[in-house]
């Protein structure tokens, strides 16, 4: 062991993980060394298109001051609109701290383009949870079934691919817009690459030409080095403290499409006749513009945490959703723990290897909406923010973790070896010689 080598061991040390822990990890690790490879090329290409349209911009100083009030004449908040446009190929973006999160960006996007008697189709299966009310497939106030909004599903089939079928008959003359989901979100489907969304949009379009194809794009932001907005897609949604955020947007959500589309949303988030003339950036626009700036290699650190906790999840005999081989079209992994006890030891893990609460145990607690006691860990700087490394799970069999983020890859490499750390002190981790 050289030096440098030593020093590394004795740190890791200092901060709870065992010598055979970290050789576990380092193992692991060896057989990553192509698969990195290949998300640091992505990350490259990334890193280029962001900075190709700040120059294009001209993004310059000024464009970081505050502005308060109706905020008009805003240039900062307006370049940086255009810099996600042309970053995601788009027409048009709005990218606002007035959009709350990233549910609250795709409420804007379904409603600012829906109309009574209109109707919304999932061809990817049950939407995210939180769309359900916003649906209203869970009656709720506010909800787009109740102006008159109807809606209809397609479920995946089983292998996870699209319905090509199902989808066809369920296109009537009252569908207006297509949700379509890139990431598995909290579930066992697949996630799909940009170019798999292109060809469902293509053959939606082809049924029905002026549909409007709205893709949820949460989580899936940089992980390619095209989005679905390069296939067709009418608008791109998503959440500033997950990817596009690269850990420094303290908030904010955005959709990238149609100047049609997007400027429908404008007026939904403001008012008619206000539209994207108003809003306030009340100083964020510096952790905007530098978190975009971030977010090719922010997202590669959380990619590269998913793989590495795949791979030695996986080596400790636990099934992983994808599994560790797998093609990658976002940054969130699950991964059966098999028990309540394994899965809260994770969480645990995660937390005490957080920059921020470390020193809090996360406690499986009665989550307001959920049937089955819920655990999560985020020890984030942004509350929250699922780009910051953060885990959650239902305590119900198979007690899978889902676990994403890690705005650098050491901390989430150490996050992953502190929480398997926590399994073996519990003597949970009897099939691997030596831990
Ligand atoms: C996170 C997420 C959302 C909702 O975003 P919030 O910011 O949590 O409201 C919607 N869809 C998917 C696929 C997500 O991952």
């Amino acid at each position: 062991m050289d030096h440098m080598e030593e020093q590394i061991q004795q740190i890791y040390k200092e901060n709870g993980i065992s010598g055979k822990i970290l050789d576990l990890g380092n193992e692991v690790l060896e057989g990553l060394a192509p698969r990195f490879a290949a998300i640091d090329r992505i990350a490259e290409y990334n890193q280029l298109k962001v900075i190709g349209a700040m120059h294009k911009n001209r993004v310059s100083e000024s464009h970081f001051a505050a502005s308060t009030g109706y905020g008009y004449n805003d240039d900062g908040r307006d370049t940086l609109e255009k810099v996600y446009a042309d970053t995601f190929h788009t027409e048009d973006a709005l990218v606002r701290m007035q959009i709350t999160c990233g549910t609250h960006a795709l409420a804007l996007a379904l409603s600012a383009n829906l109309h009574p008697g209109d109707e919304l189709l999932s061809p990817t299966g049950a939407p995210y949870d939180t769309l359900e009310e916003v649906i209203g497939i869970r009656p709720s106030a506010g909800s787009l079934a109740e102006y008159g909004v109807t809606y209809r599903q397609v479920d995946l089939l089983p292998d996870g691919s699209f319905d090509y079928e199902g989808i066809r008959r369920a296109i009537g003359p009252n569908t207006r817009m297509a949700e379509i989901q890139r990431s598995r979100g909290y579930s066992r489907r697949p996630s799909y690459s940009a170019e798999q969304i292109g060809e469902l949009i293509h053959f939606l379009k082809s049924i029905k030409p002026d549909l409007i194809c709205m893709v949820d794009n949460c989580y899936g932001e940089f992980v390619e080095t095209k989005e679905p907005s390069d296939f067709g897609a009418d608008m791109i949604v998503g959440s500033l403290i997950k990817n596009p955020g690269g850990g420094l947007a303290p908030s904010g959500g955005y959709i990238c499409g149609t100047h049609e589309c997007v400027d429908r949303c404008a007026r939904r988030l403001t008012s008619p006749g206000l539209g994207r003339e108003v809003g306030a950036n009340l100083g964020t626009n510096p952790a905007f513009y530098q978190g975009f700036f971030l977010a090719p290699t922010v997202t590669a650190s959380a990619e590269k945490g998913a793989i590495f906790a795949a791979s030695l999840y996986e080596k400790l005999g636990f099934t992983c959703y994808p599994e560790s081989a797998a093609p990658r079209y976002d940054i969130i992994q699950a991964i059966d723990m098999g028990s309540p006890e394994n899965l809260i030891a994770f969480c645990k893990g995660i937390q005490a290897a957080a920059p921020v609460d470390s020193f809090l145990t996360p406690e499986p607690w009665d989550m307001p909406g959920y049937d089955d006691e819920v655990i999560m860990a985020a020890g984030a700087f942004v509350q929250g923010s699922s780009i910051e490394l953060s885990a959650d799970g239902p305590l119900r069999a198979p007690y899978t973790v889902f676990f994403q983020g890690g705005i650098t890859w050491y901390h989430a490499k150490y996050g992953i070896l502190m929480s398997a750390q926590q399994i073996a002190d519990t003597g949970r981790l009897p099939d691997v010689k030596g831990v």
